[in-house]
């Protein structure tokens, strides 16, 4: 094939490892003759803190490894290559756009600050190539969304009543079958220097697959051979087992699916098996994800302050041991150190279960939210900026929800776990205590202690 070095563009994987409806990708393509991928990684601003917590656990890590030596393996299937580099996003975005002689850029376009910050300094590092930022994580654009943003914020009821009833979610675009692109060598990802605490073995998440190529096999194993999506209504607030909820989320965080990708899919699944509750409610939970991506975009960066959108004064407590003993699933609340123990160990935890970690140390501990969504966003393999703070707000009042989501942690373990199974899998020390003395630990409400300690 002649080609003109006139042709050639970047495009970057920031957040998006994925082929299938990969926007940012697709109109890389239909523009230029040769496309080269590109990953950097940035060592640096995985060794930040904030509030005292690390920015980034070894399980978080780890499943970006994977998922980014899959992509590369994806790209070879289609006669390329991920290029890979280490360092500073915007310095080796240059090297390469010399090396190439490219002439424009592809990205993944962003809502939140530290990632938008990134793409300026890119732009500024290369003011003579074209930059294209394409919306690539949501099922519509930002700005096309059927809500006014002079009345934001709006309640979920609101912002799903119009989108439901305006908006249909479109097609997602098939993968690449080949990929052209200029000679550059290849580089690899640096030897891993963290390691993985040892798996539970009752770990919900443990057979996940790495990468896109993972994403498609939990889609097959959830809604086709498993068969599990027609029960997911009943099921979703279950918090022992695999099959209880889809597992997306580690995916679509990374963006190795695209969440149109699982709404194309579920309504297959409808049209060849079958259309119930259940099925509608799967949309339903993915349109909460949209949300909270429409409410970090309008939200900027009160997003992550402590007052929230809401601007809301609370007097938090700063108290450093509590809060330890919290990450580490010390409290002395069943329940709640199970769930805490679950996430350090697997990097995952159920809805069910962050509700209620959330809930207790915002309003038992009276813990400064922002404390909490800093571990979460250090633990969780699914880690997602507008998801994460943008339910802890939700939950600390300071969101678009100002009601008192106080939740009783002793009902909620009677509801939840009312044979202690759950709590009794992470918490060896509660294998001795009887289903009574567990709850006996639980308290009823913030002002009630439990009355036994565990041990
Ligand atoms: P399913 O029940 O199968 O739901 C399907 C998909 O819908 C999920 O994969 C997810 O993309 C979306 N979804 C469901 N519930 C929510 C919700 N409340 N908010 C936004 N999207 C939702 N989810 C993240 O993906 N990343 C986060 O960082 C994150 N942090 C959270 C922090 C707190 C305090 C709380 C209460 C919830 C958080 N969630 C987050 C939402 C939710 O807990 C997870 O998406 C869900 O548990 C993932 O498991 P699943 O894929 O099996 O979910």
């Amino acid at each position: 094939m002649t080609t003109s070095t006139e042709t050639v563009a970047i495009v970057l994987h920031f957040n998006d490892f994925r082929l299938a409806d990969n926007r940012v990708l697709a109109r890389a393509l239909s523009q230029h003759l040769l496309v080269l991928p590109l990953y950097v990684y940035t060592s640096a601003q995985e060794k930040r803190q904030q509030f005292g917590v690390d920015k980034i656990s070894g399980h978080r890590l780890d499943w970006r490894r994977g998922a980014i030596s899959d992509l590369r393996h994806r790209y070879q299937q289609v006669g390329a290559d991920l290029v890979i580099r280490e360092g500073d996003w915007a310095e080796e975005v240059a090297k390469i756009a010399r090396e190439i002689d490219a002439v424009a850029i592809y990205g993944q376009r962003f809502k939140t600050s530290e990632e938008m910050a990134t793409c300026q300094a890119i732009e500024k590092a290369t003011p003579t190539l074209a930059h294209h930022w394409i919306w690539n994580d949501t099922l519509f654009e930002p700005n096309e969304l059927p809500v006014n943003p002079a009345t934001f914020p709006w309640s979920f009821s609101s912002f799903r009543r119009k989108v439901e009833k305006r908006f249909k979610v479109p097609k997602p675009i098939s993968a690449p079958l080949i990929v052209p692109m200029p000679q550059c060598s290849p580089g690899s990802l640096p030897e891993p220097d963290w390691s993985l605490p040892e798996l539970n073995e009752h770990s919900p998440i443990e057979t996940l697959a790495y990468g896109e190529t993972g994403a498609w096999a939990q889609v097959d194993a959830y809604l086709w051979t498993g068969d599990h999506l027609k029960n997911y209504k009943e099921t979703r607030n279950g918090m022992l087992n695999w099959a209880d909820s889809s597992k997306l989320s580690p995916y679509l965080a990374l963006g190795l699916i695209s969440p149109r990708s699982v709404i194309e899919e579920v309504e297959r699944y409808e049209r060849e098996r079958t259309q119930n509750d259940s099925t509608y409610w799967l949309k339903f939970e993915v349109l909460w994800r949209e949300y909270f991506h429409a409410f970090g975009f309008f939200a900027g960066t009160d997003l992550f302050k402590v007052g929230g959108v809401k601007k809301r004064n609370v007097d938090w407590a700063r108290d450093e041991a509590k809060f330890d003993r919290w990450c580490r699933g010390l409290t002395g609340v069943p329940i709640v150190d199970a769930c805490m123990r679950e996430l350090s160990q697997t990097g995952y935890l159920s809805n069910r279960g962050r509700q209620i970690v959330a809930s207790y140390l915002v309003r038992y501990l009276a813990i400064d939210w922002r404390w909490g969504a800093a571990f979460f966003e250090y633990a969780l393999i699914d880690y997602d900026p507008c998801s994460n703070w943008g339910n802890w707000q939700y939950l600390a009042g300071v969101g678009t929800d100002s009601r008192d989501r106080t939740f009783s942690m002793r009902r909620q373990t009677q509801h939840y776990d009312g044979q202690c199974l759950y709590i009794r899998r992470w918490v060896p020390e509660a294998q001795k205590k009887s289903v009574a003395q567990l709850m006996q630990m639980t308290p009823i409400g913030p002002n009630e202690e439990g009355t036994v300690t565990i041990g």
